[in-house]
């Protein structure tokens, strides 16, 4: 008689895809799929949410158990979907709140295809051609932003995040040489705006470098890095004897599409070499994980414009590629296809001007004595990580085909034309002002003010709320009232009247050191248009009327008598 083990072997192999042809066995695995599918769809409403939030039992799930026995692929896969319930529909017009992308078919198909068979990206002998659409979704990329495509080379990684940490990490072995190996024993700065990403922390306090070292440099109103005071700060480090790791210009904030003018940065970087005859050239990585995107339009007639954008957008759209414009200056560059590229995560790739930069992270081969014997193309050989997925570029791969330039303007250009036409109807009322004007991206920053304080929302008013310290308590108070909007308008969106949008707890440091709470509507959905915009403003207006007893505090009348 057969072992009992056979009879259960048999049904493991149903719930793997067949290693040899079976066309009935790929129907199976294809409707598995459907079934899964026909279970989210039961789950859509109009609301933009799979279904009502739940409440999660994180006690309950840290006492978790293995099940004893073996489940069907059907049951798991209704397990499965049972955990979608309550999630965002991110591509849901009416889901507004952060640079969160909806992952294009074709990108989920590149993610699917590498999650069948499995290529790890560390070496072509475990990857044969999946290794190719690495080389060529990094190569389409460097055309792209206007690096040489024969000098220029580059890795998908774990992330944003990832992207920096390549840049700082190379930076760092050009400042502090053999640093890779002995460790650091000398101090080394990072410069970075202060409404740059914290990665930049998290980044330096795992290399070593610390994150007491990240010098966060002050931004101007337009939320781009203070030159002077860069300027100020990296003289007196490299006067008290520090290293310059990296200088990181931000090219697309996360919170209000800032973008640093890295012309000036390299510039200065260059200034500093000569005049303290630097035995090394600080490394200036951009940080465009959000504004590569900007680059298809580098070479967009803005004049003909043949896609007919409006006045507004096509000013919008000019801004911001006058710097992004300017990427292939950056010695290193961050791209993230699942933030601005319309792929699910994680979908990142790093960007080196020189590929010999990436030499400078290679480990000896002594430390790797079971791998790459074979085969042509090793990023093993320098990359943190040791397997790699190919998910990231077979997604990027996938929407570069799907898109192509042209798509690519439409989607992005379609994100602004909504932001453009967002801020038009918020600026069309006197108690609401939008804090970000002058930065040309899809997320717009607003602010409210009640009824009766709408001089508030002036903007010379508003330049002295944010930089003038006797305005201390009004600002406080009106965080408070733009919480309560922003309360209220959530509270309407989960009930299916309205839009959901986020709120910033800091759009950006008032001059005396106070945060700036703001409402944010960040458009990141093709499925967006005009009538989810009309709305939000309906649904500030009604927040503004029920609060409208409920604020007037005696200070405020004492701080308003001030400003008049
Ligand atoms: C999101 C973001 C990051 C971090 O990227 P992840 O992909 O989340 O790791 C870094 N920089 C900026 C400007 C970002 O917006």
């Amino acid at each position: 008689m057969a072992a009992p083990y056979r009879e259960i072997i048999k049904d493991i192999r149903l719930a793997f895809p067949q290693p040899t042809s079976d066309r009935i066995h790929d129907s199976y695995l294809v409707h598995s799929f459907m079934n899964a599918l026909n279970q989210v769809d039961a789950l859509k409403m109009h609301l933009p949410m799979l279904g009502a939030v739940v409440e999660p039992d994180y006690e309950q799930a840290r006492h978790a158990e293995l099940p004893q026995d073996m489940s069907s692929v059907e049951e798991v896969a209704s397990e499965l979907v049972s955990y979608l319930r309550g999630m965002t529909v991110v591509g849901h017009p009416r889901t507004q709140q952060n640079v969160i992308c909806p992952p294009s078919i074709p990108s989920v198909i590149g993610v699917l295809l590498a999650a069948l068979h499995n290529p790890n990206l560390g070496w072509d002998e475990h990857s044969r051609l999946f290794a190719l659409a690495e080389v060529e979704a990094a190569g389409i990329t460097a055309g792209l932003i206007g690096y040489d495509q024969k000098e220029a080379a580059g890795v998908f990684t774990f992330g944003g995040t990832g992207t920096s940490m390549y840049g700082i990490r190379i930076g760092l072995e050009k400042a502090c040489p053999g640093t890779l190996r002995r460790g650091l024993s000398e101090e080394a700065v990072v410069f970075v705006a202060d409404t740059g990403h914290y990665c930049a922390y998290s980044i330096a306090g795992w290399v070593g470098i610390g994150s007491d070292h990240v010098v966060s440099i002050p931004t101007t109103p337009e939320n781009e890095i203070d030159l002077h005071l860069l300027e100020e700060a990296a003289r007196t480090a490299l006067q008290d004897g520090k290293k310059i790791a990296a200088f990181i210009a931000t090219m697309g904030s996360t919170d209000a599409f800032g973008v640093d003018d890295l012309q000036a940065i390299v510039a200065l970087r260059d200034r500093l070499v000569d005049e303290f005859d630097l035995p090394y050239r600080p490394h200036v990585h951009a940080d465009a994980v959000i504004g590569w995107a900007w680059s298809v339009f580098n070479d967009y007639d803005f004049e003909k414009n043949e896609l007919g954008f409006r006045p507004r957008t096509l000013r919008a759209l000019a801004g911001a590629c006058r710097r992004i414009r300017e990427l292939p200056l950056a010695d290193s560059v961050g791209v993230d296809f699942h933030k601005t590229g319309f792929t699910p995560y994680i979908s990142s790739l790093v960007l080196v001007k020189d590929y010999k930069d990436l030499r400078l992270l290679k480990r000896d081969r002594e430390q790797m004595p079971y791998l790459y014997q074979f085969g042509k193309y090793k990023p093993g050989m320098y990359t943190l990580e040791t397997s790699r997925a190919a998910t990231g570029p077979m997604a990027a791969l996938a929407n570069y085909r799907l898109l192509g330039v042209q798509g690519i303007r439409v989607l992005i250009g379609h994100l602004v034309e909504m932001a453009q036409l967002l801020r038009e109807h918020l600026e069309g009322h006197e108690g609401i002002i939008v804090l970000n004007r002058d930065n040309y991206g899809p997320v717009t920053l607003f602010r409210v003010y009640p009824p009766g304080k709408e001089a508030f929302a002036t903007f010379t008013n508003r330049r002295k709320e944010f930089t003038d310290p006797a305005c201390r308590d009004a600002l406080l108070a009106y965080n408070d009232y733009n919480r309560k909007v922003s309360a209220y308008v959530h509270e309407e969106a989960m009930a299916g009247r309205g839009v959901l949008l986020s709120l910033t707890d800091c759009y950006r440091h008032t001059i005396y050191g106070e945060p700036v709470v703001a409402l944010k509507s960040y458009i990141m959905s093709p499925f967006v248009d005009r009538e989810n915009l009309e709305i939000i403003v309906e649904k500030v207006l009604e927040a503004r009327e029920r609060l409208r007893k409920d604020t007037v505090s005696r200070k405020d009348r004492k701080i308003l008598h001030w400003f008049a």
